[in-house]
């Protein structure tokens, strides 16, 4: 146990709801930024937001703010996948979704990835609809250069065509052009997926929820089991991230998709904000040295994932929660629900 004189604190804050709303900030968040800044608190912000690159969004910040906020101190929902994908495919084939994300994956060191629009303009056939008069390049065999991975790093363009891609890709473990070999259940799925938000739906101006990558991702199970049990395949494998009830599931008629999943609240995202709270501070201070808050307005996110990681937690009352407290269940259970983020620096103290 760090003795009480070495904890310092630190700060993990959710963007939208928290600290502004469709990019304008919410009063008092300001001023409450500009002091942890003054103060020299570690501070990182955390988003299930993606798209661009983390020194993009940290330049808008900081102008937004007026508060200098590096892209070491921003984590977008794809922002582990620099550690946890990057290393390992930089030189591979990757099929990467989100509309203009390839760049950004590009970007990352992933010299190889391509967009589901990029993709498919190579390989003209699989999407029809999108299939010019003039395309020559009918079949395209990619066997020495076969996809190794799918990354979700936003909701699709083309949720069509981004289904049939995969599941093209996903079948044939990286080549659409070759058998689909997993079909038979003893072939392993080679193909990674990885997923960078866990929500199933997001609140915006609609009367009702927005589907978002969650949901997408059941599109994506569905279809694989369904394709594979048509196929009569009856067994499953296990690699990445299997779950109990990967486990579970190997009873029943066709395939489990194998994916990862990043993204609040999960703990992935949770040591990818640690690694650079510990970058702000002294090379004596280790992670047992913080006490680290979340504060975010999304109990199943911005609180689960304090819970998660056995943090401390603030849920503000300025974005989409604004409800009873007792009614939260216990991953979602703050340790303090405060009006806005401004008013917990002023219950801590911090001024
Ligand atoms: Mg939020």
């Amino acid at each position: 146990m760090a003795s009480p004189s070495r904890t310092l604190r630190a700060f993990i804050l959710d963007i939208d709801g928290c600290l502004s709303k469709e990019g304008i900030p919410i009063p008092g968040s300001k001023s409450a930024l500009q002091t942890l800044h003054s103060n020299q608190i570690p501070l990182v912000v955390c988003t299930n937001g993606g798209g661009q690159l983390e020194s993009t969004r940290a330049a808008k910040l900081s102008q937004t703010f007026h508060v200098p906020i590096t892209s070491d101190q921003v984590i977008l929902s794809h922002t582990p996948l620099r550690t946890e994908v990057v290393p390992r495919l930089k030189e591979d084939r990757v099929l990467i979704v989100g509309e203009n994300c390839a760049e950004v994956a590009r970007g990352y060191g992933l010299t190889k990835a391509e967009g589901i629009r990029e993709y498919c303009r190579r390989h003209p056939t699989l999407f029809p609809r999108r299939r010019e008069a003039d395309d020559t390049n009918l079949i395209v065999d990619d066997s020495d250069d076969p996809v190794k991975a799918i990354l979700f790093f936003e909701d699709p363009e083309d949720l069509g065509e981004a289904l049939q891609l995969m599941m093209d890709v996903l079948l044939t473990n990286g080549n659409p052009s070759g058998p689909r070999v997993l079909l038979n259940g003893e072939v392993k799925q080679e193909v990674e997926v990885w997923f960078t938000n866990p929500d199933l739906v997001y609140s915006g101006l609609a009367q009702h929820p927005r589907l978002t990558q969650g949901s997408y991702r059941l599109c994506l199970e569905a279809l694989i089991q369904s394709a594979t049990a048509a196929a009569g395949c009856t067994t499953s494998h296990y690699s990445l991230h299997s779950t109990a009830d990967d486990l579970q599931s190997a009873s029943n008629v066709g395939r489990r998709l194998q994916a990862a999943t990043v993204g609040k609240p999960t703990r992935l995202t949770g040591k990818t904000a640690v690694s650079k709270l510990l970058q702000q501070c002294d090379a004596t201070t280790t992670e047992e040295d913080l006490e680290i808050w979340t504060v975010g307005d999304n109990p199943y996110s911005d609180v689960a994932l304090a819970n998660n990681m056995g943090w401390s937690s603030a849920l503000v009352r300025t974005g989409i929660w604004d409800g009873d407290v007792s009614l939260l269940n216990g991953s979602a259970r703050p340790t303090r629900v405060v009006d806005s983020f401004g008013a917990l620096l002023q219950e801590l103290n911090i001024t």
